[in-house]
C-alpha cells in the first residue's frame, strides 16, 4: 500500500507530457552567464576576472560565508565579464559571462559513461569532495549539500530520504534521472548515506512512476540498508515536511528544522550530483531540465550547461522567434512548476544549478479568473498541509496586522499554492501571502 503525508494537499492533473522523452544534450551556447546566487546562502565570489581563459569544469567563484558553494566554469572560453547581469526574473545579480570556444575540459574529470560502483573514499572526504564540487540540493531550493550532510552539534541523523516524488505537475527530469541513471543515483545516495554515519536510505516515489519504482527497487537488493516506498500520487508530497510525514509518519516541529526528527533529505539529482562529484571528480556544471507545453512538439527533457539563458531552450523549441517574441500561441514562461514556479520576466537570464523546467502557458492557462469575495467555505484550510488557516492570514496580511500573522505561524507556510489551488473565489492567496511573509522577515532583519 501507498503511504502518504497526513494533512492537507491536492490532486492538481499530471500533465506530465514529457515524461516518454529521453534527455538530450543540449547544444553549448556561444555564451553563458553565470550567476553568483545561485545557491541558498552567501552569493559566492568571483575569482576570475575579465580576459582571462577558462575551461570545462575550472573554479570561477568561491564561497562567500559558511552556507555558500563554489561556482565552475560549464564552458570552456574567455571571460568577458563579472558584472550585474539580469536573472530570468530581471534582478541583476553579480555574474560571469563566458565566450564559449570549443569544450575542453579540466583535466582529472572522468567522462566517461561508465559507472564507477566502488566507494573508496571516506565520510570525511566525501563531504569535502561535495562542498568542492560545487554541490546544491536541485528540488529547488539550492541548499548547498556538504552543510546539510553536517547535521548541527546535538543533532543526529537516522535516516537519508531520497526525494524522487516530483510531485509537481509537468515535470518529468527527475523521472528521466531515475529510469536513465537509477544507478549512480543510487551510488551517490550511498556516499550519502555513509557520510551521515550509516544510517538507513530510503527513495520515495509517487506511484504514478511505476516504472522507476520497479526499477530502482531493483537496484536496491544489491545495496544494505535500502528501501523504496511508493506514495500515493498527492501535492505537495516533495515538500521535505510532508515527505518526512509520509515516509516515517514523524512531524517536523514549527520553527525546527527537519532534522529534528532524524531525516536528512537529498533530491535524486543532487544524489546523482553526489556520484559525479565523489566519483567522478565531476563539478556541478550541468543539469535536466524539462521544457514542457500543451503542445506535442514542446515536450522535451535536456541536460543544459548551467548559464544558459533561457531564450536559447525557447528559440530551439520554436516557442520564442530569433527576435526574442513569444509565438502567440503562449503568453506566459515559468520557471519550475505550475504550483511553485515563478514567472519568467527576463528570458536572457540564465538557467542555473536547480534550474528544473520551463513551462510555456496560453493565455487561457495563465489568464486569472475575477476575483471574488471571500463565500468562507473552508476550502483553502482544508488544502493547507501545514495545518494553517490561509483565509485568516490573507486577512491578517492585508491589514498589516503583523504580530497577529506571526502567532497564527505564518512563518509555517511553504508557499505550495494548495490554498490558491482550492479558492472557488479565485482570492490570490498566496501571492499576498508570500509578499507579507517577506515584509515581516525584513522587519525581523531590522
Ligand atoms: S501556500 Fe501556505 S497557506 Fe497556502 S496552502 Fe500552502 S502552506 Fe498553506
Ligand atoms: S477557499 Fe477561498 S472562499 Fe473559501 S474560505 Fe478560503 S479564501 Fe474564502
Amino acid at each position: 500500500m501507498s503511504r502518504t503525508f497526513s494533512v492537507g494537499g491536492i490532486h492538481p492533473d499530471d500533465s506530465k507530457f514529457s515524461m516518454n522523452q529521453a534527455v538530450e544534450e543540449f547544444p553549448i551556447p556561444k555564451r553563458v552567464f553565470i550567476s553568483m546566487n545561485q545557491h541558498l546562502g552567501a552569493p559566492a565570489k568571483p575569482i576570475v576576472t575579465k580576459g582571462d581563459t577558462v575551461k570545462v569544469g575550472q573554479t570561477i567563484a568561491e564561497p562567500g560565508g559558511f552556507i555558500s558553494a563554489w561556482v565552475h566554469s560549464s564552458v570552456s572560453g574567455t571571460v568577458a565579464d563579472v558584472a550585474l547581469y539580469p536573472d530570468f526574473l530581471g534582478k541583476k545579480v553579480l555574474t560571469v559571462v563566458i565566450d564559449v570556444t570549443g569544450d575542453e575540459w579540466l583535466p582529472g574529470i572522468d567522462r566517461s559513461p561508465d559507472i564507477k560502483n566502488e566507494i573508496t573514499v571516506s565520510p570525511a572526504e566525501t563531504i569535502t569532495k561535495i562542498a568542492a564540487a560545487g554541490v546544491v540540493g536541485l528540488g529547488g531550493a539550492a541548499f548547498p549539500t556538504h552543510v546539510k550532510l553536517s547535521p548541527p552539534p546535538g543533532s543526529k541523523a537516522e535516516y537519508l530520504i531520497l526525494n524522487g516524488t516530483e510531485c509537481e505537475p509537468y515535470l518529468t527530469s527527475d523521472y528521466r534521472l531515475m529510469i536513465e541513471h537509477g544507478q549512480e543515483v543510487l551510488i551517490g545516495g550511498e556516499l550519502m548515506r555513509r557520510a551521515l554515519g550509516d544510517v538507513r536510505g530510503i527513495i520515495g516515489i509517487e506511484d504514478n512512476k511505476p516504472k522507476a519504482i520497479r526499477y530502482m527497487q531493483q537496484l536496491v537488493e544489491n545495496y544494505l540498508g535500502w528501501t523504496v516506498v511508493p506514495l500515493k500520487r498527492r501535492y505537495p508530497q516533495g515538500g521535505e515536511k510532508q515527505l518526512i510525514d509520509a515516509v516515517l509518519k514523524r512531524r517536523v516541529p514549527s520553527f525546527a528544522l527537519p532534522i529534528s526528527t532524524g531525516a536528512v533529505v537529498q533530491n535524486v539529482g543532487t544524489a546523482f550530483a553526489v556520484y559525479e562529484a565523489v566519483q567522478k571528480n565531476k563539478p556541478l556544471i550541468s543539469n535536466i531540465l524539462t521544457v514542457t507545453s500543451q503542445d506535442p512538439t514542446i515536450q522535451k527533457n535536456y541536460r543544459f550547461r548551467v548559464g544558459t539563458p533561457v531564450q536559447e531552450f525557447l528559440i530551439a523549441s520554436g516557442a520564442m522567434d530569433h527576435e526574442g517574441k513569444l509565438i502567440p500561441a503562449f503568453t506566459k514562461i515559468v520557471n519550475g512548476g505550475p504550483m511553485m514556479g515563478k514567472p519568467v520576466s527576463e528570458p536572457a537570464g540564465p538557467v542555473m544549478k536547480s534550474t528544473s523546467a520551463l513551462l510555456l502557458l496560453t493565455d487561457k492557462q495563465a489568464r486569472r479568473k475575477e476575483e471574488q469575495n471571500c463565500i468562507r467555505c473552508g476550502k483553502c484550510a482544508q488544502a493547507c498541509p501545514m495545518g494553517l488557516e490561509p483565509y485568516l492570514l490573507y486577512r491578517l496580511a492585508m491589514a498589516s496586522r503583523v504580530e497577529e500573522m506571526d502567532e497564527n505561524r505564518i512563518f509555517d507556510c511553504i508557499e505550495c499554492g494548495c490554498c490558491l489551488y482550492s479558492c472557488p473565489a479565485y482570492i490570490p492567496l498566496l501571492d499576498q501571502l508570500r509578499i507579507a511573509k517577506n515584509a515581516s522577515l525584513k522587519n525581523k532583519r531590522k
